[in-house]
């Protein structure tokens, strides 16, 4: 009873200091739905700003009452943990949907932050553009795809990028800057500091139209055939060391199957966890614990997380 009310004291308190803002604004929404894994406790506010206006008006105001901000993008990397995140969550998938060639520029595609990777790769095939499709088949946003140069083992996304405009989180407005100030590394991107990217632009490539229409539909069988279909997952949760594949490791350790709660090592591709109905992060973060136990006990090998994990475990 007392927790309740020290909790309703703190969301009306939060509801207050965000008072009056354009963007919309959820307290204490439950961030489970908004993540591929399906798992996770509430965000104290979850900020949905549908433009560049909105949002930096949103930081501002985090910025001066010094809350804490995150941001989420499609969550199709993230395991939020069951006591949710505290803070703003700021989530651009309610706007930030603008995908098209730049004028005057044949080959240069502006995508929103917003934009589902899969909008994405389908607009450049479609106009016979290369330099995206290593993103075939990858869910979450641009902005995520960003933020995670996401791709294949061999090709990622930064390599197409051009620029991107962002907002840094410790206030000012938007800028765009130049793919040269972007470090880009495996599953990741550093920006100058931590920042919420709006947009993306990609350098393509004039490529044959024919051939990548070929390229994403043999692309989608074979993720059909050797990743889980259709049931909660975050993709690959540890990442490949050097010259080495985690699903390899994690699958001649006797680990497919393997099961912690509702989460269960995915029985089709060792290096995807999977929801089998009900599970929670606990369950999740568990699991994660037993294959990086028995990889370790297996081939002398500390597997490294791909999978960003946010927020607090339940007290
Ligand atoms: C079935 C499945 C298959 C997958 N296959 C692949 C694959 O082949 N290759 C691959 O690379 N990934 C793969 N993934 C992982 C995932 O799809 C990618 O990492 C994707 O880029 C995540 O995008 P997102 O918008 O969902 O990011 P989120 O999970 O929401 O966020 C990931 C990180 O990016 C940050 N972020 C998100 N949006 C922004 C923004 N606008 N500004 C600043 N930071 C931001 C977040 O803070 C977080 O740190 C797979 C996932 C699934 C579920």
């Amino acid at each position: 009873m007392r927790s309740c009310l020290v909790e309703e004291e703190m969301a009306s308190g939060l509801e207050g200091r965000l008072a009056g803002l354009a963007c919309e604004v959820r307290f204490g929404e439950r961030l489970a739905p908004y993540t591929t894994f399906q798992v996770g406790g509430p965000a104290d506010a979850l900020a949905l700003p549908k433009d560049e206006a909105e949002l930096v008006e949103l930081i501002a105001r985090c910025w001066a009452e010094g809350l804490p901000m995150s941001v989420l993008g499609g969550g199709a990397n993230t395991l939020v943990r069951d006591g949710g995140i505290r803070g703003a969550v700021i989530c651009l998938v309610n706007g930030f949907r603008e995908l098209g060639l730049v004028e005057g520029d044949a080959l240069l595609v502006e995508a929103g932050a917003g934009v589902k990777i899969p909008a994405l790769v389908r607009f450049a095939a479609e106009r016979g553009l290369e330099g995206v499709e290593c993103l075939a088949g990858v869910p979450g946003t641009v902005g995520g795809a960003l933020a995670m140069n996401a791709g294949t083992a061999e090709r990622y996304a930064g390599e197409a990028v051009e620029s991107v405009r962002w907002a840094r989180l410790a206030g000012g407005g938007v800028e765009t800057l130049p793919a040269s100030r972007i470090t880009f590394v495996y599953r990741g991107a550093r920006l100058p500091e931590p920042g919420v990217v709006t947009s993306v632009r990609f350098r393509l490539r004039k490529g044959d139209a024919e051939a990548l229409r070929a390229y994403l539909k043999e692309h989608a069988a074979m993720r059909r055939e050797r990743q889980p279909w259709g049931v909660p997952c975050a993709g690959s949760i540890f990442r490949n060391p050097p010259g080495e594949r985690a699903g390899r490791l994690i699958e001649v350790a006797g680990l497919k199957g393997r099961r912690v709660g509702g989460a269960e090592v995915s029985r089709v591709h060792a290096n995807f966890l999977v929801n089998c109905g009900g599970a929670t992060a606990a369950d999740v973060l568990e699991l994660i614990g037993v294959v990086r136990a028995r990889v370790r006990e297996a081939h002398g090998l500390d597997l490294e997380l791909e999978l960003k994990i946010a927020g607090e475990d339940l007290p």
